[in-house]
């Protein structure tokens, strides 16, 4: 059967979350402040830090960035780390991944103090996540928690099943959806689960979170299914200006019509992450 899913849009949704964060700022009269330190040029890196200090001038936040080279030692960067740690007038900070090989990724993420960690990367939050406790949720799982909770959709005793169990996706999200509350039953898959199509089709929830266009397709999921799209790969695009365009794990052409909803690419998770940095800056400045 062939129908018109509603689509879950990510644009909307963070448009609303902007101005309530607007309004909450102008009703304390204080500015949180978002620290972001970028490594080298990478264009994707570039692009996103740029969009998270674009997204704290829309909101009223303060944003700052601290840029190095390629050629930066562990040493100069933990030193960096350790001064945000301890500015007063920083609330929150991020370290943009990935960083140079020669840097380890781990060491910088536990130099950060978690209560600064609006990434929420550092291992003392992830624990916190796993036992329930407050702290700071991963902007992705926190933006599609949050896109699934203002559209209503229904979690409990739901089977979702999540393509991918990455640190920052899929691992904290199968979290999230099976906590008291939230009350999901999670199958967590990954490049080495064996019967995935089947998995798929039991699904009353699917999101795709494993980087490969495309690769959710019709026969994969099952009538009036909910389907999260997280990937964002940039594949070529002659028609577009810039030669490229942002292409989903789903294949939402022939998918969209089996769903009762869906998230876009892009306008789905992407905005919603967005939001999720700006929510952790302003809990961190809120609780400080
Ligand atoms: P990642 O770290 O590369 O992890 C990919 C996961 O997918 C791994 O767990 C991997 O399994 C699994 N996988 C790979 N091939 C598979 C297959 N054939 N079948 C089942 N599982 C498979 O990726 P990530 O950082 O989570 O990102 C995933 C995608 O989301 C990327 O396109 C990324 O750009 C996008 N993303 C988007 C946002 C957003 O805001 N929209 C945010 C973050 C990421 P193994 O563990 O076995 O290797």
């Amino acid at each position: 059967m062939s129908h018109s899913p509603l689509i879950l849009d990510g644009n909307k949704l963070a448009a609303e979350i902007r101005s309530e964060l607007r309004e909450k700022v102008k009703q304390t009269g204080k500015s949180p402040c978002l620290a972001a330190i970028l490594v080298g040029n990478d264009g994707g890196s570039e692009s996103y830090v740029a969009h998270k200090m674009n997204d704290c001038a829309e909101v009223g936040f303060q944003s700052r960035l601290i840029r190095f080279p390629d050629s930066v030692s562990s040493q100069e960067l933990l030193q960096a780390i350790n001064n945000l740690n301890t500015d007063p007038n920083v609330d929150g900070f991020i370290v943009q991944l990935p960083l140079p090989p020669s840097i380890s990724n781990q060491s910088v993420i536990q130099a950060i103090a978690p209560q600064k960690d609006v990434d929420g990367f550092h291992p003392e939050n992830i624990g916190k996540l796993s036992l329930g406790l407050p702290g700071f949720v991963a902007a992705t799982p926190w933006g599609i928690m949050e896109l699934l909770r203002r559209y209503q959709i229904p979690l409990s005793g739901k089977h979702a099943v999540v393509v991918g169990r990455s640190n920052i996706v899929g691992s904290p999200l199968s979290v999230l959806m099976s906590r008291p509350g939230a009350d999901a039953t999670v199958t967590l898959t990954h490049s080495k689960t064996r019967n995935l199509k089947e998995l798929c089709q039991q699904a009353d929830i699917v999101v795709a979170a494993l980087g490969i266009p495309g690769f959710l397709t019709a026969d994969m999921v099952s009538e009036g299914a909910v389907v999260i799209d997280v990937g964002t790969t940039r594949v070529p695009d002659p028609s577009h200006p810039r030669g490229w365009r942002l292409k989903g794990d789903v294949d939402f052409e022939s998918v969209a019509p089996k769903c009762s909803a869906i998230t876009p690419v892009p306008g789905g998770v992407g905005p919603m992450t967005r939001i999720g940095l700006l929510m952790n800056t302003w809990r961190a400045f809120e609780t400080k």
